[in-house]
């Protein structure tokens, strides 16, 4: 079919049918080929190859595919002891039900919803077939959670015979075949807007974002669509007058930094559409980690950052312990709605050191603590290599050389006293409210 098709161009006055796929030769309001409306057309849309794709209503389009006479009805998943919504449909959506409401609210906006509880292993089978058939157009897939991931679709036009473009509408269109749920997808030249296109027009949706356009297009958007912006840093950036990403633009890049430390350096960037960062496909590189269940949760960064830095801790003992060294830093986090997040972060050399792991995981840390309750907290290191590179002394950064030294001396006091004998700032006398792990907690 597409061997006998015309090579897509980019004009802004064609574009293609999301339905059937068809060319479209003129600017119309439905397809020239089978009628739909559903038409994707945008200026760069065939120069574009970064995605982001996200599936609607994920729980609650699994439970509405495998029972069709909830189709019109409102389905709420959630439930259980912690009585808050995970999941709502749209139809319960636009009645007011929202993720992470506790349930008798819910039930309050929306009294005939249908409300299931979350069946976890029927979700991440289903997700892991989703994510199979976006591993089948791209090696670099990026999965963000159980229902979300980046790909990189660049260089792989002579593979599929298209651009990215309409092999993201063609997956788009497989899954409500094959899977039965559906998806929107936010395509542009990088992740930061690939992630802000996904959420534009959902569900079903297929939003682009253009180089062109991506100053104007951030101009008026609120402060808090940057990432890392969460409610706390929101309201810093109002006390200083600033609410909306196009103030940011006019801002210097030191003026940002003075202000706001590292943070200022990404405000810069990503106010205005600079997002360098690659798609890291999913490996299966082993990691060493430490995680723990809170017996109550937890929201604050205060009161987790005493259970990060033991975990830390963990894993470098066991790192130490097997002369290994890992390369990237991962955070993971389990929401009160049983949601889990992971974020990640390649470090410049592989570590083994408590005090990097820490360091890095508190910046994934204060990105994630926006109010957001949480029921478990994990820190671990991947991209695991020997650990006779690891740890370069660092010239730029004294600082963290001396620490580097001060954590080899605490290890041997360790080694010699047992591993209570020398508690960090961190762990001692901070009143935490989470259970500490043991130390044989996987
Ligand atoms: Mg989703």
């Amino acid at each position: 079919m597409f061997a006998s098709m015309p090579t897509p161009v980019n004009d802004p006055t064609q574009g293609f049918c999301r339905d059937c796929l068809g060319l479209q030769r003129a600017v119309k309001q439905r397809c020239e080929v089978c009628g739909s409306p559903r038409l994707a057309r945008h200026a760069e849309l065939y120069d574009l190859s970064l995605a982001h794709i996200d599936c609607d209503a994920f729980y609650a389009a699994v439970e509405k595919r495998d029972r069709p006479e909830l189709r019109d009805r409102p389905v709420i998943i959630g439930g259980g002891k912690r009585g808050v919504v995970s999941t709502a449909c749209y139809i319960a959506r636009i009645r007011g039900v929202r993720s992470a409401m506790p349930m008798f609210k819910a039930l309050e906006a929306c009294p005939d919803a249908v409300v299931i509880k979350p069946d976890m292993e029927k979700y991440v089978a289903v997700g892991r077939q989703v994510r199979a058939m976006m591993q089948a157009l791209t090696p670099l897939v990026e999965p963000i959670s159980i229902d979300e991931a980046f790909l990189d679709l660049a260089g792989t036009q002579k593979l599929h015979g298209r651009p990215p473009a309409l092999v993201l509408a063609d997956f788009a269109r497989r899954v409500e075949r094959e899977v039965g749920i559906t998806v929107s997808v936010g395509l542009s030249y990088c992740k930061f807007l690939a992630k802000v296109a996904s959420d534009m027009a959902k569900p079903r949706g297929f939003s682009v974002i253009g180089d062109a356009e991506a100053l104007s297009f951030l101009a008026d958007k609120p402060v808090s669509l940057i990432w890392g912006v969460g409610k706390a840093f929101e309201a810093t950036l109002a006390e200083g007058g600033i609410r909306t990403i196009g103030q940011l633009q006019t801002m210097e890049r030191n003026e940002l930094l003075r202000r706001y430390g590292t943070m200022g350096d990404r405000l810069h960037r990503l106010s205005r559409g600079q997002d360098e960062r690659q798609v890291h496909p999913e490996h299966d590189a082993k990691s060493v980690s430490a995680e723990t269940t809170f017996d109550k949760d937890l929201a604050t960064f205060d009161d987790l950052v005493p259970i990060l830095r033991a975990l830390s801790e963990q894993v470098s003992a066991r790192l130490k312990k097997s002369g290994i060294a890992g390369r990237t830093v991962v955070l993971k986090l389990k929401s009160a709605d049983f949601r889990i997040k992971t974020r990640n972060r390649q470090l410049a050399d592989a570590t083994r050191l408590a005090d990097r792991i820490f360091a890095t995981g508190l910046e994934l840390l204060r990105r994630e603590t926006d109010g957001t309750r949480y029921r478990l907290l994990g820190i671990g290191v991947s991209d695991l290599s020997d650990d006779g590179r690891a740890d370069p002394p660092d010239l730029v950064d004294v600082q963290s050389r001396k620490r580097a030294l001060a954590e080899g001396a605490v290890d041997q006091l360790r080694a010699k006293f047992g591993g209570k004998a020398v508690e960090t700032g961190y762990t001692f006398g901070r009143g935490s409210r989470g259970r500490l792990p043991r130390p044989d907690e996987e």
